[in-house]
């Protein structure tokens, strides 16, 4: 019998045996290959010759490395170029960057031919650990992101930390803070783990790096296989951080602020909305914004933004992040490290406000 998470493969080099991998799930040997201009060159040269190697006809597509590539514009284009390759649903499609290729690959897959297979190779921290797993795909509107998509499974997601040698350093950070995210919700032993061997994994240090990745990726895909459609509460816990971070990237309009230095801020926020509400202990406050605190991103540009904000500007921007359900701010907090429940009840902006200047 599979277990839930069996087509998630953490594994270097990984590239090696997907001949062996798609045989395990019925996929033909017939791919295209999406990357970013930047995954192009650092692994797309390896990545066709190994799977020539192996048998794989392959057709590459590739498109600029910036989140405006999730539109329907390139995707368009993209059809157009797979139309033209005699590309149908026989084929599929693997995904080989970060989140940006990911979810516009898997937005392609889900569409093209009424939907074709889709293999995700993250190439980001963020997309190890995170959007490659899940199945939610999405191209941007002009008047939000992630409005448009469908859920569409990935058939295997092949990670390979080794590839994240060459990721800048701040790409890694951001990352993380959605790994500490995940000891927060779900793994109190995954979080003295990461507080245990920081160094190591910030440096990329083996094992501690593909422990972090991997407990991650299966932390996610637990969530999602026992709450695919958002339906109780579960899948909302994964927005831990983000209630705050989300109001902070809006007035920041994501300029200069990664989503992932907003979720760390935001996770702050969190924790001391945790304790300020009752359910979190004192002492797992202080350890949980120690770990927090280890974060190393522009730390004084964020601080001079954040705390210039105006408070009901930013109460306001939550406001209006799609999540929220009839004007009332949701938030996720925590009762104990390692465990993490959907508030649903009304707090005060007065509370909210107050965990902000924690
Ligand atoms: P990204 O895809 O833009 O990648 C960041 C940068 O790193 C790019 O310039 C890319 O070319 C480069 N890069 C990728 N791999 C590299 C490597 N190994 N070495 C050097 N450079 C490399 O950004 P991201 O943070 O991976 O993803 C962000 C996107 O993910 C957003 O669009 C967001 O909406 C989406 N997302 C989706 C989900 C989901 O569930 N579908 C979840 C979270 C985020
Ligand atoms: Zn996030």
């Amino acid at each position: 019998m599979q277990t839930p998470s069996s087509h998630i493969i953490v594994r270097t080099p990984v590239i090696d045996s997907i001949g062996e991998l798609y045989a395990t799930r019925g996929l033909g040997k017939k791919t295209v290959l999406l990357f970013d201009e930047n995954t192009r060159k650092l692994f797309g040269d390896a990545i066709i010759e190994s799977m020539q190697r192996q048998g794989f006809r392959t057709v590459e597509l590739v498109v600029p490395a910036r989140e405006t590539s999730k539109s329907v514009s390139t995707a368009w284009k993209l059809y157009g170029q797979m139309i033209e390759a005699d590309v149908d649903r026989s084929w599929n499609l693997v995904c080989a960057g970060g989140g940006v290729v990911g979810d516009l690959g898997g937005y392609i897959a889900a569409s093209y031919y009424r939907g074709i297979p889709v293999v995700q190779l993250p190439t980001t921290l963020l997309a190890m650990t995170d959007s490659s797993i899940g199945g939610k795909v999405a191209i941007n509107h002009p008047l939000g992101k992630n409005l448009i998509g469908y859920f569409h499974m990935p058939e295997l997601v092949l990670i390979d930390p080794a590839l994240l040698r060459t990721l800048p350093s701040r790409e890694i950070y951001g990352g993380l803070s959605e790994v500490v995210k995940y000891g927060f919700i779900a793994d109190r032993e995954f979080f003295d783990l990461l507080a245990a061997h920081w160094s190591e994994i910030v440096r990329l240090e083996e094992p501690w790096l593909s422990k972090a990745v991997s407990r991650s990726a299966f932390i996610k895909a637990d969530v999602v296989e026992k709450d695919f459609r958002e339906t109780t509460g579960l899948r909302a816990t994964l927005n831990f951080g983000h209630t705050f971070a989300h109001g902070l990237e809006k007035m920041a309009e994501y300029r200069n602020l990664r989503h992932g230095e907003a979720v760390t801020i935001g996770m702050v926020c969190a924790l001391f909305l945790s304790h300020r509400l009752g359910f979190l202990a004192e002492a797992e406050l202080r350890e949980g914004l120690a770990l927090l605190a280890r974060f190393r991103f522009p730390r004084g540009l964020v601080r001079k933004r954040f705390l210039s904000l105006d408070r009901d500007e930013l109460v306001e921007s939550m406001l209006s992040d799609k999540k929220k359900i009839d004007r009332q701010l949701r938030f996720v907090l925590l009762d104990r490290i390692g465990h993490a429940f959907l508030h649903d009840h009304d707090i005060a902006n007065e509370t909210v406000l107050q965990a902000i200047d924690d």
